[in-house]
């Protein structure tokens, strides 16, 4: 990549707003020439200089720090230089319209990411992680992108793609030496290897979707029937009043949704109309769109009031199987049991009142569990859904893979396992198209 071909952009790099310091970052070959005209000398890279940043007069705009990298050793890969004034929006506009007026041009949203990608600095899912570094709202989502940032996620793909290139080269080769005496496909265990493979994806697809709900936050569907106490539930969790809580059942008829943290760990909270028969148009709507969102859900809270507890095996067998679903019986100011949390043959259970709030504890502690918000983080990274598409599009070519290898398709197989290659290296940024990193490095915010 020729990083000389691309012109010179600047962004002020802090935080809207005063503050002690505001830095402003350029990149790009016009650096060498800028330092001349803006600091009246050559920095040495690598090297804190503090002094005065001169206008086109040769009067002062500010004084402060200077800090000058060179090619390809920075951030971007190109010629570097950050400039930390004070911390006015006022003295830093100034400076970004001399260093405009000097032929430098404003970075667009993620471009000096975008540049380090592009000149092999960083691969996109490290990009991407700094992204999420930045924008992380608890500890947590902080240290797993931290993580990804390291390239600890980008070295297990590489691991997946490099087992797969190997699998590739056999296979390819076998097609070429047909020989009616030898079965390539089974002297080479391809098939164990496949399987070996495949588990190997697997558990990168778990730890992802761990990383993923980080990020995201953890979607929890109430679902139940009229007046079991959903609404009273999602005001609990929330700690306000957020959905109306009435006597009269079917009075949620809408769903409502509520973004909380437990402990600092991401929840969306989605309040469903009853799940109930109804004439009315409105409500009907409402329990259409609440089957929607309950299929969208990482788990289901069913609500049940703990006076008829007999109910929760039939509302069980409406709903999504493959969805993770836990019992809430509510109401037990009424019923007069305690609160608490158990682990049934038929799944987790918190006996609680939506009302008083006793229990309420054993249901947020249930759901940092169900999270994995407690557990050891230290194989935990940040990831995006983008990537949780990319790995199970390649384990279902790589399933498919499986059952070409029984029917000895050799060139079935190969070009499963071709795509399944290209999959994973989306993920990576090493096959890819323009649009996707587009839309990638939009997202961004300037100066980053
Ligand atoms: P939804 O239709 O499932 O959303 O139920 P609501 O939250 O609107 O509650 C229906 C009725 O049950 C209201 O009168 C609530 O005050 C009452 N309720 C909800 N939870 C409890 C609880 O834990 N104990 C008692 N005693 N009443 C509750
Ligand atoms: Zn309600």
């Amino acid at each position: 990549m020729n990083t000389l071909s691309r012109d010179t952009i600047a962004a002020i790099a802090t935080p809207p707003g005063r503050g002690g310091v505001g830095v402003i970052r350029i990149s790009g070959s016009a650096v060498p020439a800028l330092m001349d005209t803006v600091l009246r000398k050559q920095l040495v890279p690598r090297y804190a200089h503090y002094g005065p940043f001169h206008d086109h007069d040769g009067s002062v705009l500010d004084s402060g720090l200077a800090l000058y990298f060179s090619a390809p050793h920075s951030f971007t890969g190109e010629h570097v230089l950050e400039l930390h004034a004070h911390g006015s929006p006022v003295i830093l506009d100034m400076l970004l319209r001399r260093l405009l007026a000097a032929g430098v041009r404003l970075a667009r949203p993620g471009e000096f990411s975008e540049r380090a990608f592009l000149n092999d600095k960083i691969d996109l899912a490290q990009a991407e992680a700094i992204a999420d570094l930045i924008e992380s709202t608890t500890e947590q989502a902080a240290r797993s992108a931290q993580r990804s940032l390291q390239g600890e996620f980008s070295n297990r793909i590489h691991q997946l793609v490099e087992a797969l290139i190997q699998l590739r080269q056999y296979v390819e080769a076998s097609i070429d030496f047909v020989d009616e005496d030898i079965d390539f496909l089974s002297e080479g265990h391809i098939a164990e290897k496949l399987a070996e493979l495949l588990a190997t994806l697997r558990h990168v697809r778990r730890s992802a979707r761990q990383g993923c709900l980080l990020r995201e936050g953890m979607t929890v569907v109430i679902a139940g029937r009229p007046n079991a106490g959903k609404s009273s539930l999602l005001n609990q969790l929330a700690g306000r009043e957020a959905a109306i809580v009435t006597e009269i059942p079917g009075t949620t008829r809408d769903t409502l949704r509520e973004h909380i943290q437990i402990d600092g760990m991401p929840l969306h909270v989605v309040d469903t109309a009853g799940l109930r028969d109804s004439d009315d148009v409105v409500e009907r709507e409402g329990i259409r769109r609440a089957r929607n969102e309950i299929h969208k859900a990482d788990r289901i809270l069913l609500l049940i009031d703990d006076r008829t507890p007999d109910e929760a095996e039939f509302l069980i067998q409406g709903l999504p199987a493959d969805i993770p679903l836990t019992r809430v019986y509510n109401k037990i100011d009424l019923t007069g049991r305690q609160p608490a949390f158990v682990e049934q043959p038929g799944g987790p259970a918190v006996y609680l009142s939506a009302k008083t709030g006793q229990g309420t504890e054993h249901l947020r502690n249930h759901l940092k569990a169900a999270m994995g918000y407690d557990s050891e983080a230290h194989d935990l990274f940040i990831s995006r859904r983008r990537h949780l598409d990319a790995l199970s599009r390649a384990e279902n070519l790589i399933e498919n893979a499986e059952k070409q290898i029984r029917i000895s398709a050799a060139e079935l197989l190969a070009e499963d396992l071709r795509e399944a290659q290209n999959a994973l290296s989306e993920i990576t940024g090493e096959f890819t198209n323009e649009d996707l990193l587009g839309r990638i490095f939009s997202s961004f915010c300037i100066g980053k």
